[in-house]
């Protein structure tokens, strides 16, 4: 992060955003986190102090880019990052920020998207949505232009008054290549406050609407059509020209230089919003075919076609991409997608090496053992749902649970307890309905689960209307003491800032009474008795109820226990009093991994390997054959 000037390095294309951010001297950085964007904000935190920035994990991505807006207007370059769902989360105030300007400072937001889902409940495109925010969008292909275009961010925002809004996608975010260092900007502005400047859009927003339509106009004249970030490889006048934008450039770059076609064009348009359409109209003049390879979303495709209405009929080219169904409109583009959409435009027979893999990877569910997504050994989220399962079996079935999003996600495959599973907060929301609905004839019992750092971000107002509007629902937060699924990011209940400095704790409970609900308990998920008794009790119960489930994530456990050099406890069963194919309550029913089934006595066995030593194994044996073993 903070190598010298000239070095070449080998780094994340979000440790190159990050370098990019000190070397266009970001004084105020402030993100939530979420895979594939949390690394650029965790490493401007580890050098933070050094460098004098101030860096926070806020409480929302709303939270965060209105925090960074906040900076910018007192004149300082500010950024926020985040994942494209956080894009979502703050397009209301995304939209009245760019109407209003953000004062003198610079300010940029990072979006990164994950097409395919990798690490996401859903796909998402954050370029037409920058478009329709009116904010600038721009977007690197590469590592090295992933570090250059965020001090050219800057600038572009502050000279022209925008927000520029930088697109990443997570090929590019996750994966490594070298990238040649500039010079830290060592410069620290001093916050000023303009009293002359208020940011307001009253009492004409539709004027202010017109005047930053002009300035993006501005951007598109005196910036976009001549910017070198766009470029263009290939003959004057080629048979197929193809128009890409990001990481999908690079693929589609290999996939020409291996079928070696030497009469095709690339034109590689990385100023995404406002288009450059000058530029773009020149390149459709010179060819008769045009091939869109982006991801995700047709966002080029459906600009360019609108754009070319603008030529002569005759002269408009022959059009391929996700709108002819040349190209997938959903998931993730990569090298074997691009030579096999160039070969059927272009008529050509080609074997992609994914052919021959999918050929033999279809073998695999024949030799692999099938394993379902599970929570680890050891993690406190297992007992709090077995529990939940254990108080709705014994309540004759009823109880309808809401879920949410995070590493308690999981639950959705734990007996299929969890129902339902869409964005932040969502599953208190949904609960919030459902428990209005005895006077339709719903009268089962509804349990929201909810996670800590999710319990802050998003799902307060919809508390606060379960307690309002008197909703029958059962709030459970899973409380694992983290923002466990992205990296162990604290949160407000954690009492940790973004930089480890010790800060007031949020206690959940304290804002659960706070917000109205009159009975709020926490347990140990691991005191499984007290746990499965607590739900079942709230279920039936005609107060509002809220259960915190408190116990630590495993995997801190087991950092901690390994810092004290501790041995992990270890357990067995004794296979005298274990009851085997007829009962299989701690490796089917509690479905820990490290409860395995040993076929050759038939019996339940503990995977020393696997196990995490957590214990609760031991509270679940109905016949007592689960034990410790002595140090
Ligand atoms: S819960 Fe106990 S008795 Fe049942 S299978 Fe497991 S070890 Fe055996
Ligand atoms: S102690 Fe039991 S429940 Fe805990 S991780 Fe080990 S096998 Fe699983």
């Amino acid at each position: 992060m903070t190598g010298k000037a000239g070095d070449t390095v080998i780094g994340l294309g979000n440790d190159a955003i990050a370098r990019g951010a000190l070397e266009a001297g970001v004084q105020f950085a402030a993100a939530y986190p979420g895979t594939p964007s949390s690394e650029i904000l965790g490493n401007l935190a580890t050098i933070s102090k050094e460098s004098g920035i101030y860096v926070e994990w806020s409480v929302n991505e709303k939270v965060a880019f209105e925090a960074a807006t906040a900076a910018a207007w007192t004149g300082l370059r500010a950024m926020a990052s985040m994942k494209l769902n956080g894009l979502f989360v703050l397009l209301d105030s995304l939209v009245n920020i760019a109407y209003t300007g953000h004062g003198p400072g610079g300010l940029v937001l990072v979006v990164a998207d994950d097409p395919f889902a990798h690490s996401s409940t859903a796909e998402g495109d954050a370029r037409p949505l920058g478009f329709y925010s009116d904010v600038v969008v721009i977007e690197p292909s590469t590592h090295q232009e992933a570090k250059d275009i965020i001090p050219y961010a800057f600038e572009l925002s502050e000279k022209h008054g925008v927000i520029v809004m930088v697109r990443e996608t997570t090929r590019l975010a996750h994966s490594r290549a070298p990238f040649k260092l500039g010079k830290i900007s060592r410069t620290l502005r001093t916050a000023k406050f303009d009293y002359g400047l208020p940011l307001h859009n009253l009492p004409r927003p539709h004027l202010r609407h017109g005047e930053l339509h002009a300035r993006l106009e501005k951007v598109r004249k005196e910036e976009f059509e001549k910017s070198p970030w766009n470029r263009y490889d290939g003959p004057a006048k080629p048979s197929l020209l193809i128009i890409t934008s990001g990481i999908a450039w690079k693929y589609i770059r290999e996939a020409v230089e291996t079928l070696q076609l030497q009469d095709v064009g690339i034109l590689r348009i990385a100023t995404i919003s406002p288009l450059p359409k000058a530029l773009i109209l020149d390149h459709l003049k010179t060819t008769t075919e045009v091939l869109f390879f982006e991801e995700v979303d047709p966002y080029l495709e459906e600009q360019i076609r609108s754009l070319a209405s603008e030529m002569p009929a005759k002269t408009i080219p022959k059009f391929y991409g996700k709108l002819t169904g040349h190209i997938p409109n959903f998931g993730e583009v990569d090298i074997n997608l691009a030579i096999k959409s160039i070969a059927a435009v272009k008529k050509l027979t080609y074997t992609t090496a994914q052919e021959e893999y999918i050929n033999a990877a279809s073998k695999a569910p024949d030799i692999v053992p099938r394993r379902l997504l599970t929570f680890c050994p050891g993690c406190p989220h297992r007992p709090a749902y077995y529990s939940i399962y254990r108080a709705i079996k014994r309540n004759k079935g009823k109880g309808i649970v809401t879920g949410d999003i995070g590493c308690y996600s999981l639950g959705v495959f734990y007996h299929g307890v969890m129902r339902n599973q869409h964005s932040m907060g969502a599953g208190v929301g949904i609960a919030s309905g459902l428990g209005k609905l005895d006077q339709f004839g719903l009268t089962d019992p509804i349990i929201s689960v909810v996670g800590d750092s999710t319990f802050f971000h998003a799902c307060l107002p919809a508390l606060v209307n379960i307690v309002y509007n008197q909703s029958k629902a059962v709030v459970c937060v899973l409380d694992n003491n983290a923002t466990a699924m992205t990296g162990f990011q604290p949160h407000p209940g954690t009492g940790l800032t973004a930089t480890g400095d010790v800060t007031s704790t949020v206690p959940i409970e304290r804002v659960l009474k706070g917000i109205g609900f009159q009975s709020v308990s926490v347990v140990d998920p691991f005191n499984i008795k007290d746990s499965i008794d607590t739900v079942y009790k709230a279920l039936n119960s005609e107060e509002s109820q809220a259960i915190v489930f408190r116990r630590e994530c495993a995997l801190i456990t087991n950092r901690q226990r390994r810092q004290r050099q501790e041995p992990t406890p270890v357990f067995k069963v004794d296979t005298d009093k274990c009851f085997g194919e007829k009962c299989k309550i701690c490796s089917v029913e509690f479905n820990c991994p490290a409860c395995v089934w040993d076929n050759e006595s038939n019996k339940a066995r503990i995977e020393v390997t696997l196990c995490n030593g957590c214990g609760v194994c031991v509270d679940i044996c109905p016949h007592n054959a689960i034990y410790q073993v002595e140090k």
